[in-house]
């Protein structure tokens, strides 16, 4: 592996030991932050290439962490929750972490998301593609940009990616298990409820009625939402 730099923020010294050498069998540097205040400090000295975030937390939570590490630099959050409705409650925040984990995972499964993460990390600045415009919506694939009405719309990798795929099937319905292998690249199926969050999340964050649920299927670009597909203003 490439030695990438791994912060992890966990109080619970059992967890955050089996994680950490987890990790580390993998080839990955990792330092262990126990409380928030820590965490904050810890980021910012250390400039890792992602960090392992438990919501809960001592000093200030795992969202407040997120909030302050993202105000200095857009490093990549997998955020690890104690129960499947606390995931939603962030994604409704908008609280920007790139995947989410309810415990108890196997190491396995964080290892496969931590990979999955870091890959669109990396594909971050290395897009191409022209510029696909949908009514008032612009996704610029090589600087991966949105705009809305001229405005920057912020979304994390992942949500960028997520509406990326959709934009470039332009209409067609993908599937919650292709999205999964499209964005993710988990080819299992596993993480349905993921695709289902982010997707709340990017429609948060845009205003036009883009992307159409498709019951029982999936989700594809509300062609009836965009007037003139390819039109620019
Ligand atoms: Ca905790």
């Amino acid at each position: 592996m490439s030695g990438e730099v791994i912060l992890v923020v966990e109080d619970e010294p059992t967890i955050a030991e089996a994680i950490a050498s987890r990790l580390r069998s993998e080839g990955y540097e990792v330092s262990v932050a126990i409380d928030g205040p820590g965490a904050v400090e810890r980021c910012s000295e250390l400039a890792p290439d992602l960090v392992v975030l438990d919501l809960n937390l001592p000093g200030f939570d795992g969202i407040e962490v997120c909030r302050r590490i993202h105000s200095f630099r857009q490093v990549p959050v997998v955020m690890l929750t104690a129960r499947d409705d606390e995931t939603d409650m962030l994604v409704g925040l908008g609280v920007g972490a790139d995947d989410y984990l309810t415990k108890p995972f196997s190491p396995r499964e964080l290892v496969a998301r931590i990979k999955a993460v870091l890959r669109r990390a990396a594909a971050a600045g290395s897009g191409t593609g022209p510029t696909l415009s949908f009514g008032p919506v612009k996704i610029d694939p090589s600087t991966r940009r949105i705009t809305e009405a001229g405005g920057d719309v912020h979304l994390t990798p992942t949500e960028f990616d997520l509406l990326r795929a959709l934009a470039e099937a332009g209409g067609a319905v993908l599937s919650r298990e292709q999205l999964l292998a499209m964005v993710w690249g988990y080819r299992d199926g596993s993480g349905a409820r993921t695709v289902d969050s982010h997707i709340r999340s990017v429609r948060a964050k845009i205003s036009t009625d883009l992307i159409r649920t498709v019951h029982g299927v999936g989700y594809a670009l509300n062609k009836a939402a965009i007037p003139d597909r390819g039109a620019t203003r």
